[in-house]
Formats: structure tokens, C-alpha cells, sequence
């Protein structure tokens, strides 16, 4: 057993490493580059070979403890996985494949697993800490959901949310500015670029750090990025032991199915990533590497390519993204893709990761189809990954043996689309009661200015 912590070193600079507490609380490291891993750890054989049957806090714990080893002690450890996971990932067999269900936490999409573990691992890496700590988080709308449930009512901690005014949907709105207490909302007159540039803007200015501690809390923080291994474990060891779970509350199943056709128990799983950063699909990097049984990973994207394109060429560029059904993948420069590029060369990539991308057309058929066929409701963006092994299953691209869909999102979450298509979806319990909270966010215009003068202005 190893006794040092973990170091963490920027994928620009090699030689600068800092350790866990200090690579989640900055963020971003001081170059501009992204943290990662110095090693990807492997699990013991004794936890490798029981992921099959584990519960899946105790999966969380084993997983997310080579990585704050020496930093967060067990116990410590062992509260953040049972406080932060009150809802688990269940992988329930539809029709000739897994849906791995990843919606079941607060704000319905798989951004939970991530923001209520890093909120937890904030308070407990602050304990002590005098001063309090401003949280500055953009979003485009699900990331600013999460965030905000993943960090209500943390004492010591206070977030403010900036998104793009009447560009996110009424429940993204109220997810993001319904709470109130620790956590204030800013509806900026502007895109959500406007609203990066903002707080990247904020996160640099002098008066408020001498005010407060400072951070952000988006996407590429290794500490969001670690625990989005745990349900990757959960879901390859359960399918190698041919199991499934049983559905969660309100799920989009509209009718039940044999499950033998998804089941291949001995085999690994191939598993389908709809992805626009790319932060799950590099989690799920890790979790293979650390031994789970995932035969191979499909990056399935909407028209915003980026990442196929270079798996299929070698040459990587980025572009301005686009816009589509499934927005949350709208993503034309993928920032956690430097992530895999410090782990993987394009020829293991190629190796590990197979690339496919889906129209919004392709997206609205495999709703409707997938519905029809197997009395499932997908979002938008899973139903990108399902079509997505569609394709390439249509191609013989796919190994032998079982394979899953990460379903991000719930249906209900994207119901402006979906509801045309195939009708009203369940809705979960913690989105209706989000929809019945009122809005109280401030509307400001895209100066920075006026930013920080209202920050200033917050009471903490
Ligand atoms: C954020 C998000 C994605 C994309 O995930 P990445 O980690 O950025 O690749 C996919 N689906 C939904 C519903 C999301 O909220």
C-alpha cells in the first residue's frame, strides 16, 4: 500500500505537481493546464473482483480513495460517499443492450455524481478554515444545477451561478436560481460565453481575493472528474456478473422486457459515452485502467465532431461548436480532451475509444424508434449514444459481448423535446419539486464592472 498522497501535475507542465486538496480547490492549474493523476491507480483484486456485487457506496469508496490517500482519511471518506450518494446508478436492461441510468440524483442528469462529491471533499478539505469561500461557476444550464444542489446549504461555502438570460430552460432556471441561502443566481444580459469570461474575469481580480477565498467549480476539476469513475465500475463489474439492478423511481421504462438479450455474463462490457467535454468519457478511461471490465468505449457525439474526427484522422482540431437537440454536448473544442491526450496516444486511443456522431434527425428517429421498440424514453442525449451503437453495430465495428449506454440525462429533464415526439415522460420527484420554486435571480449586463461591484455586495 502506498503512503504518500497522490500527486496531481498540470498537462502542461510535468514538473510542477501539487496534491489532491490543493489541485481540487485551484481548479485550473496556475499554466492554464488541466490536473491529472501522476499514475491511474489499479484496485486490489479482492475489490476488482467483487465489483459485480458491491453496493455502490462501497464501489465510491474504493474507487475515489487511491486519489485523496493521505489527505482524506477513511472514515472522513466514508461519510462524503454515503452523504453524496443517496441515489445510485442503476444499469436495467432495455431491449438488446444496458441503459446505464445516471439521472437518478437532484437535478436528473449524471453532472450529481460529480458536484456532490466535490462539494463534500471542499468542506472537508476547508475544515478550520476561517475565511469563507466564494464558488464563481458559468453555465450553459446543467452544470450550474448541479453545482448549486451539490453545494446548498455547505456552511462555509457560497456559490453564485452565472448563466446566459432566457437561454436556459424554466427548470434549468429554477435548479439554478430557486434555492437561495448559500447559493445566488446571476442572469446575465449576454451568451455564456459572456458569462466565462465574467468569472474567469472575477477569479482574477485582486479586491474580491482579498475579500475571500476564490474558485471555480466547472467541468474540468479533477475533483468532479474522479468520483464519475465510480458508476463505470459499478455498471462494468455488474454486467460481467450478469446482473442488473432494479428500476429507480420514475423510470422512463413504459413497458417491461425480457433482459436476456442485454446479458452476456462473463464477457466485458462495450459502453457508449454521449459526450461533449469529454470529462465522462475520461473518467471512464480511468475506471478501466484501474481494472473494471469494459472491453472497449464508444464516444458518441452530436454534429459537433471534433473527437471522431480525430480518432479517425490523428489530427486534432478544434472548432466553434454548433447547436443542436442536445445541447449539453454542443462542444466544438473539448477541454478535458487534453486530459486524455496526457494519458493516451492516438493509437491507444484508437485502441480504446471507437468515435461516431449522430444528426438531430438520427436523434429525433431513435426517440421515437427506441420508444416503440423497446418502451423506453431516452433524452436527447443518450438517445445520440443508443443511435450510436446502432451505427457502428450496423458497421461490425463492435467487439463481441455485451454493450451499455450511459444515459445522462432524464427524459423529463429535455421535455421541450421529447414530449413532442413520444409524449409526456415521468417526471422524477426532485424536478417537480424544482419546478415549484420561484426565481430570484439578479439580471446584470456583461461587464465585469458591474460583476464585481455586485459581488461586493453579497453578503456571506
Ligand atoms: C454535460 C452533459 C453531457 C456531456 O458530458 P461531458 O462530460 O461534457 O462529455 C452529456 N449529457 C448531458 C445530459 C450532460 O449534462
Amino acid at each position: 500500500m502506498l503512503k504518500y498522497a497522490m500527486r496531481y501535475y498540470s498537462t502542461r507542465n510535468r514538473n510542477e505537481n501539487v496534491n489532491f486538496a490543493a489541485a481540487a480547490l485551484t481548479g485550473l492549474a496556475p499554466d492554464g493546464g488541466l490536473f491529472v493523476p501522476e499514475e491511474i491507480p489499479s484496485y486490489p483484486e479482492a475489490v476488482r473482483s467483487s465489483l459485480g456485487t458491491m453496493d455502490f457506496r462501497d464501489i465510491a469508496f474504493e474507487t475515489i480513495k487511491p486519489y485523496v490517500r493521505d489527505e482524506i482519511p477513511d472514515g472522513a471518506l466514508a461519510d462524503i460517499v454515503q452523504s453524496a450518494y443517496t441515489f445510485t446508478a442503476p444499469l436495467v436492461p432495455a431491449a438488446d443492450r444496458f441503459a446505464l441510468e445516471l439521472f437518478h440524483g437532484p437535478t436528473a442528469a449524471f453532472k450529481d455524481f460529480g458536484a456532490r462529491f466535490m462539494a463534500r471533499a471542499f468542506s472537508y478539505l476547508r475544515r478550520g478554515e476561517a475565511r469563507p469561500l466564494r464558488i464563481l461557476v458559468a453555465t450553459s444550464g446543467d452544470t450550474g444545477g448541479a453545482v448549486a444542489d451539490g453545494f446548498f446549504d455547505i456552511p462555509g461555502i457560497f456559490v453564485t451561478v452565472l448563466y446566459p438570460k432566457g437561454r436556459v430552460t424554466p427548470l434549468q432556471e429554477r435548479q439554478i436560481a430557486g434555492l437561495g441561502g448559500n447559493i445566488s443566481a446571476l442572469a446575465v444580459e449576454g451568451s455564456f460565453d459572456d458569462c466565462q469570461r465574467l468569472v474567469k474575469a472575477a477569479l482574477a481580480d485582486d479586491g474580491l481575493k482579498k475579500k475571500t477565498a476564490l474558485s471555480s467549480a466547472n467541468s474540468i476539476n479533477i475533483s468532479r472528474l474522479i468520483p464519475q469513475a465510480v458508476y463505470y465500475a459499478a455498471a462494468a463489474g455488474r454486467a460481467f456478473a450478469g446482473r442488473t439492478d432494479p428500476d429507480g423511481d420514475a423510470t422512463p421504462r413504459v413497458k417491461n422486457l425480457s433482459t436476456e438479450t442485454a446479458m452476456r455474463p462473463g464477457q466485458p462490457v462495450t459502453l457508449c459515452v454521449p459526450s461533449g467535454n469529454f470529462g465522462n468519457l475520461t473518467a471512464g478511461l480511468y475506471a478501466m485502467k484501474m481494472g473494471a471490465p469494459v472491453n472497449q468505449f464508444i464516444a458518441a457525439t452530436n454534429v459537433n465532431k471534433t473527437v471522431p474526427d480525430f480518432l479517425e484522422s490523428g489530427d486534432y482540431k478544434a472548432r466553434l461548436s454548433q447547436a443542436t437537440i442536445s445541447n449539453a454536448m454542443d462542444v466544438g473544442a473539448p477541454s478535458n480532451f487534453e486530459r486524455m491526450a496526457a494519458h493516451f496516444s492516438w493509437e491507444e486511443m484508437r485502441r480504446l475509444i471507437l468515435g461516431v456522431s449522430v444528426t438531430d434527425d438520427e436523434t429525433r428517429e431513435t426517440i421515437v424508434r427506441v420508444h416503440e421498440q423497446a418502451g423506453y424514453i431516452l433524452d436527447p442525449h443518450s438517445a445520440v449514444g443508443w443511435k450510436g451503437v446502432d451505427k457502428l453495430r450496423a458497421e461490425n465495428k463492435i467487439a463481441e459481448g455485451p454493450a451499455g449506454v450511459l444515459c445522462t440525462a432524464h427524459p423529463a429533464k429535455f421535455s421541450e423535446t421529447v414530449e413532442p415526439l413520444v409524449g409526456a415522460p415521468p417526471v422524477p420527484a426532485s424536478l417537480a419539486r424544482a419546478m415549484e420554486r420561484t426565481v430570484n435571480a439578479r439580471t446584470i449586463p456583461a461587464d465585469i464592472a458591474v460583476l464585481i461591484d455586485v459581488l461586493h455586495n453579497i453578503s456571506m
